[in-house]
């Protein structure tokens, strides 16, 4: 069977499974071989050099050694690259590892060390960039400015929408009209491909924090980008090079899930788009974070994402104090990081996810961020209720002072 041409939801069920049938398998197969065995010197080794090149293995000389090849692995990013529309896609032992990859590929092939970032970013992005580790010049800009930030030494300018915590959107193909041909990469975790397809408005690579929606689960750590066959060659050498490489079981874990994904979306942001509209009528919410509702200001709801997705942020009127004690009250959802599973999660990003970003751009001290999962909406809206409600003031411990 071959799945070009197919809708979305085909493609979640059928891609990266095109061969099952000649195999005779039905499930997807798992290959935890660590290493492979060699048919001879001379055929291992033109396989071994054309995979630490970038390349694919060769057919008679096998995958030689999981850092450079597996096939659990393979089979879970032909999925994910045929659903973003791309022709590659390479998966990594996290989202991080993933941006690490991109970064240091990027410099590598154009030659040029300054990242322009266009904030707000997920926290663990920020600090990457902010940290120096990998020899990158990194300046920060809002989107209407990324074509006056440009240098002549622009390597690549890294973006995110929805971005996290504070679900605005960006205008992607503007971005990238305004990059003059410098390679644009979008953070896709919050959208996922059922919600918006960057690559079909001109982005060079599509990321995600896998961890997140396309796992689904809470079980799986793992980053994956989808670009084009150059890209992913120059990505898989730096991946065999530093061995950021993913699991396959976690690769099998995110291919079963993907299967979902679509339904799982469609379900949770039905969710959410009840829970965000109750929740701009509460008196203890001061605003609302969500596509629809606050930040699209461009009309980018419809045109460039295609849903409102699942995730919601909220500005308490009673400021830290009040997340603090709503963060440990609430008892459906789970005070946790991390986002885009089954279940509800909340957290309070100025604290956690964005601890490690400069204060200037660090989010509000009194906003909560929410992933809604796929409870039942009233029970997840008594139990935020009964959190927001009972309010206290919470007296800070001498001495500490509150981000
Ligand atoms: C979590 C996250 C990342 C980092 O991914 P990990 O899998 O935790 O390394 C990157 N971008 C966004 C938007 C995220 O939410």
């Amino acid at each position: 069977m071959t799945s070009a041409y197919l809708q979305l939801d085909s493609l979640a069920v059928h891609a990266g499974r095109e061969d099952l049938t000649e195999l005779g398998v039905h499930a997807l197969p798992l290959d935890l071989s660590s290493t492979n065995p060699l048919p001879n010197i001379e055929a291992g080794g033109l396989s071994y050099e054309a995979m630490a090149s970038g390349g694919t293995p060769t057919a008679d000389g096998g995958a030689v050694y999981a850092r450079l090849w597996n096939p659990t692995v393979a089979r879970f990013e032909s999925a994910l690259a045929q659903m973003e529309h791309a022709q590659a896609a390479v998966a990594f032992s996290s989202g991080m590892a993933a941006m690490t990859a991109a970064i240091l590929t990027t410099m590598k092939e154009t030659g040029r060390r300054h990242v322009l970032a266009v904030r707000p970013l997920y926290g663990g992005t920020d600090h990457l960039l902010a940290s120096g580790l990998l020899g990158a010049e990194v300046s920060y800009c809002s989107a209407p400015d990324v074509a006056a930030a440009i240098r002549p030494d622009t390597a690549m300018i890294v973006l995110e929408t929805p971005a996290n915590p504070t679900l605005e959107l960006v205008d992607i193909r503007a971005v990238v009209e305004a990059a003059q041909g410098v390679p644009v990469l979008v953070d896709n975790t919050f959208a996922t491909p059922v919600l918006q397809n960057p690559v079909d408005l001109g982005a060079a690579m599509v990321l995600h924090s896998a961890t997140k929606y396309l796992g689904g689960h809470g079980d799986v750590i793992a980053g994956v980008i989808a670009c084009g066959h150059e890209q992913a060659a120059a990505l898989r050498r730096v991946r065999a090079i530093t061995g950021g490489l993913l699991h396959p079981l976690g690769a099998y874990l995110l291919h079963r899930g993907l299967a979902t994904l679509p339904v799982r979306i469609r379900a949770q942001q039905a969710n959410a788009q009840r829970i965000a509209a109750w929740l701009t009528t509460h008196p203890s919410v001061a605003r609302v974070h969500f596509p629809g509702i606050e930040g699209d200001t461009q009309g980018l709801l419809g045109r460039q994402l295609r849903g409102t997705g699942a995730m919601i942020s909220i500005d308490l009127r009673g400021g830290f104090d009040q997340a603090v004690h709503v963060t440990s009250t609430v008892s459906l959802f789970t005070h946790a990081v991390s986002l885009g599973g089954v279940d509800s999660l909340i957290q309070h990003p100025a604290s956690l996810t964005h601890r490690p970003v400069a204060p200037d751009a660090r989010p509000a001290a009194g906003l909560v961020r929410l992933s809604i999962g796929l409870e039942d909406a009233e029970d997840l809206m008594t139990d935020l209720d009964r959190a927001l409600a009972t309010h206290r003031p919470i007296q800070a411990p001498a001495g500490v002072s509150h981000v």
